[in-house]
């Protein structure tokens, strides 16, 4: 089946999920270290304010934090965590789809790109796409999403003895006595 994005769907640049547990609060966009200056200066460029936080460090057996960082995350601009900065939600203009527009759409993050390919071999998409709710899995039309997802993980491929996860302590109000702040060992 061919994946098309859901009329007027703009969810996946909306809702962000509590991954890998709430612990850890809400995720951001993934930026790869190589990214990050670029949407920095985006930002900057689109008179916009963003946060950037650490999301996957990497260390050495003796070291007690990360001395490398992985992957950064581009947090939303609601307290929840919800909502990218880089969505456009005021102009009025649309999506090809009919949703709201992305402000950087040509030169989006890598992880925008993939979304919403998660797996390529086989070919599986994240079932918390509107898309995926309604007709479940795609196999078409995702060349691009796949080029994305090998970049991404060939970037991600790591020896190092230990890898560590930053909890963001962004969420909903009645999570955060549960939702934790800083680097936690995988
Ligand atoms: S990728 Fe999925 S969730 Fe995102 S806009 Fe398209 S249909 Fe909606
Ligand atoms: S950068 Fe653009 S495509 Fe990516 S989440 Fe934000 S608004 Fe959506």
């Amino acid at each position: 089946m061919e994946f098309q994005c859901i009329k007027e769907c703009s969810q996946c640049c909306i809702e962000r999920e509590y991954y890998p547990s709430k612990k850890f609060g809400k995720i951001g966009v993934l930026i790869l270290p190589e990214e990050k200056e670029r949407i920095e200066k985006l930002a900057v460029r689109k008179k916009l304010k963003i946060k950037i936080l650490p999301r996957i460090g990497i260390s050495h057996s003796k070291d007690e934090m990360p001395t490398e960082i992985l992957a950064f995350q581009l947090m939303g601009i609601e307290e929840s965590g919800n909502t990218c900065p880089f969505l456009d939600k005021e102009s009025g203009n649309k999506s090809p789809h009919g949703g709201f527009p992305c402000k950087i759409y040509k030169e989006r993050p890598l992880a925008c790109s993939t979304y919403p390919l998660i797996e390529s071999n086989p070919m599986t998409l994240d079932k918390k796409c509107k898309f995926c709710q309604e007709y479940g899995n795609a196999d078409e039309n995702l060349i691009g999403e796949i080029e994305s997802l090998l970049k991404i993980k060939s970037r991600m491929n790591t020896n190092a003895k230990k890898v560590w996860r930053y909890a963001t302590g962004i969420g909903e109000k009645e999570d955060r006595p549960t939702i934790q702040k800083g680097w936690f060992l995988e």
